[in-house]
């Protein structure tokens, strides 16, 4: 007997139909003997609904009241679920996230998880009760219902499996596994049957949004057993995320990933002079504004310029604060630009592999794609292109990089 926690995404439970589905999968389960928690997303579009109405009433809305709406969606689908299980003659019993309790900071619309109360849990699935949670909302120490950010039901989930000690955290979504990038970009995208924590953790930081990257990282800080599968098919392994890395038959390239999450920045015409990072930088610091990217160029007649990129949400305030640094340092001007993608190629076999980034720049030379920035890591490489050129700089890397083809992609790496 095995304890797993699943997890389904809104498209597994868009519909009564295929919430129907998901009970006969966890039915199965039952069957085999195991102990089964699930924990389930808002019905596909569901999220998004609620968040249009709140900005109906205010653009911004107010973070409090915008959780106590939004976990709404999950409260849903714990209930059709629980009804379904039921309805197999199966034992079953939903849980919100203050109910259980699913512990939070008191970060509204962003909460992280503290910590989970199990006892209820535990005594429920001694009973032979299939645990149903919903997803994406804890609460916090002044009774606050919280919600830990987009895609956050994947986290709920990972962090269940770490809480109770699971033999595996199975998340079922509607692809069978993750890819070399996402499917809808590249239909050529091959499905990777592992892939390490290290890279997981980097594509999901990247972009790729299969994972919420605060899952993979309780993956790997708990060594939860973690496997990626579709909820439509009955056949299938999915991709499992390893902690080992199998050298011989790694490849360079795992994947690829690419968001348009950030903003660039830039300040011409700024005196070239030791300390000039620190006097733009210290400002955006105390302004709790996170920078990803950055570059200095190099100078000439005595000024350069600096470019660096922010999440896009805060390239305004962003903009507010360089307009200030400007007129103390006696620069020349302040850019915004939001119309930038970044592209990553990420992969462990780069540690041992030379030569990845010139093949990387070449491929996208021969598209006439500019590099705006660069930015490496001992596994990543990152490059911000303007937006209109993202999907095919993906495409591109894609296959210059053989990625569709398993043994290309290996030989690559030998
Ligand atoms: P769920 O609602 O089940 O949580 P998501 O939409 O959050 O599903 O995540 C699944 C989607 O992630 C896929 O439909 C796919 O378009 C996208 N995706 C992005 N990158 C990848 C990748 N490398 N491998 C697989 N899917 C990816
Ligand atoms: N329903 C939430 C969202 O759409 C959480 C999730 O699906 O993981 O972001
Ligand atoms: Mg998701």
């Amino acid at each position: 007997m095995a304890l797993i926690v699943q997890k389904y995404g809104g498209t597994s439970v868009g519909s009564i139909e295929r919430i129907r589905n998901v009970a006969e999968r966890v039915a199965k389960f039952k069957m085999l003997g195991h102990q089964v928690v699930v924990v389930v997303s808002a019905m596909s579009g569901e999220t998004n609904r609620l968040i249009a109405l709140a900005k109906e009433i205010n653009k911004e809305p107010d973070p409090r009241e915008l959780d106590v709406l939004v976990s709404t969606g999950e409260q849903i689908t714990i209930a059709l679920l629980a009804m379904a299980l039921k309805d197999l003659g199966l034992k079953a019993k939903s849980y919100t996230g203050w109910q259980i309790p699913m512990h939070t900071d008191g970060a509204f619309n962003k909460a992280r998880l503290e910590s989970i109360e199990e006892t209820a849990i535990r005594a429920d699935l001694g009973s032979g009760h299939v645990v149903v949670v919903a997803g994406f909302q804890g609460i916090d120490s002044a009774n606050n219902i919280t919600t830990l950010g987009r895609g956050g039901s994947d986290t709920t989930g990972v962090a269940l499996a770490a809480a109770l000690h699971a033999d595996e955290c199975q998340i079922y979504t509607d692809v069978d596994g993750v890819y070399t990038t996402d499917p809808r970009i590249v239909p050529e995208a091959r499905k990777l049957n592992t892939v390490t924590f290290e890279e997981m953790l980097e594509l999901a930081s990247l972009g790729s949004k299969v994972l919420q990257i605060r899952s993979v990282e309780f993956a790997g800080k708990y060594k939860v057993k973690l496997r990626v599968l579709s909820s439509f098919e009955d056949e299938g392994e999915g991709t499992l995320i390893t902690f080992e890395e199998d050298s011989m038959e790694q490849p360079v390239i795992s994947g690829i990933a690419f968001n348009r999450d950030e903003a660039k920045l830039t300040i011409l015409g700024v005196p070239d002079k030791p300390g000039v990072a620190g006097h733009i930088l210290a400002p955006i610091a105390d302004a709790n504004i996170d920078v990803d990217m950055i570059v200095q160029n190099v100078g000439h007649d005595g000024t350069t310029d600096f470019s660096f990129t922010v999440h896009r949400s805060e390239m305004q305030k962003a903009l507010e604060v360089l307009g200030m640094v400007k007129s103390a340092i006696g620069a020349r001007e302040v850019i915004g630009d939001d119309k930038i993608a970044k592209v990553s190629l990420v992969g462990v076999g780069m540690r041992t592999h030379a030569g990845v980034a010139s093949r990387m720049f070449k491929a996208l030379a021969g598209e006439n794609i500019n590099i705006q920035m660069i930015s490496t890591s001992e596994i990543k490489i990152s490059v911000v292109v303007d937006d209109k050129y993202m999907e095919l700089a993906v495409r591109t890397l894609h296959q210059a990089f053989e990625l569709e083809n398993e043994t290309a992609a290996k030989a690559a790496g030998n």
